[in-house]
């Protein structure tokens, strides 16, 4: 085991407990790929081996908040809603810190009937003039081609998105169905470095359905209340692998 890997979880589902137990929209993708991972990592406390830190799409992250705060504090829309036409402000809440951090707070949901807390750390909210939320994701990559939402893999962002949608609207938020991603593609296709990468900022608006969500998160609690390891999801390897593997042990 490597230095930097630490199995043990803090946090683990107990179904005795009436303590409140917060399980993230991570988590809950977790479940969605795999309920055997998600079992061992909420359950019994075995998280898989993590990547390491996102730093520079963080930075951007943390630099689009910033840009974003500017015109929230004005009230004002930011030149990129102006360009793609998008009738909204940054919503001035008192609480949108507390949303945006999802490990001192987030925007949180009790789920009723259990001691499960839904929780998720939205990177921004705006507000259209009939008062509805509209959820905001950014996103950091560098490619040749046009950012979009065309991967299937990116139908991770998409649950996301809709993840965020139901969790406002299960505080009493009105929600538009409409949220947007900000996509930040790095160029790399100038002459030099130079010391800077420059982006080409995109908005690309998603349509969500949050239906699914109450189901999920149903069906990852009743998992988390087994008493056997659940079955892996179909599409990670690495158990096959092992099972290959312990053939020759
Ligand atoms: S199949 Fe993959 S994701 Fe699922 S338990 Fe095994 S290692 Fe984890």
């Amino acid at each position: 085991m490597s230095d930097y890997y630490n199995p043990h979880r803090k946090n683990k589902y107990d179904k005795v407990s009436v303590e409140l137990f917060r399980l993230s929209r991570s988590k809950i993708d977790l479940f969605i790929n795999c309920p055997r991972c998600f079992y061992l990592d909420r359950k019994l406390g075995i998280g898989q081996p993590g990547g390491y830190p996102f730093s520079l799409n963080n930075a951007v992250d943390k630099l689009l908040k910033k840009e974003f705060d500017i015109h929230r504090a004005k009230g004002t829309k930011h030149p990129l809603m102006e360009t793609y036409g998008i009738n909204a402000i940054p919503l001035a809440d008192e609480k949108i810190n507390l949303w945006r951090d999802s490990m001192r707070g987030g925007i949180t949901y009790k789920v009723p009937g259990t001691n499960v807390v839904i929780t998720g750390g939205v990177d921004d909210v705006w507000v259209n003039p009939k008062g509805e939320f509209i959820i905001v994701d950014y996103k950091a990559t560098s490619k040749e081609e046009e950012v979009s939402l065309d991967a299937d893999w990116q139908i991770a962002y998409k649950r996301q998105m809709e993840i965020y949608q139901w969790l406002f609207r299960q505080n009493g938020f009105k929600v538009s169905d409409t949220g947007y991603f900000v996509y930040c593609n790095g160029r790399a296709d100038k002459k030099a470095f130079d010391g800077k990468l420059e982006f080409d900022v995109k908005i690309i608006p998603y349509k969500g359905d949050d239906s699914w969500v109450d189901k999920t998160v149903h069906d990852a609690i009743a998992c988390l209340k087994l008493s056997k390891l659940p079955a892996p999801g179909p599409d990670c390897d690495f158990c096959k692998y092992r099972e290959a593997v312990r053939t020759f042990e």
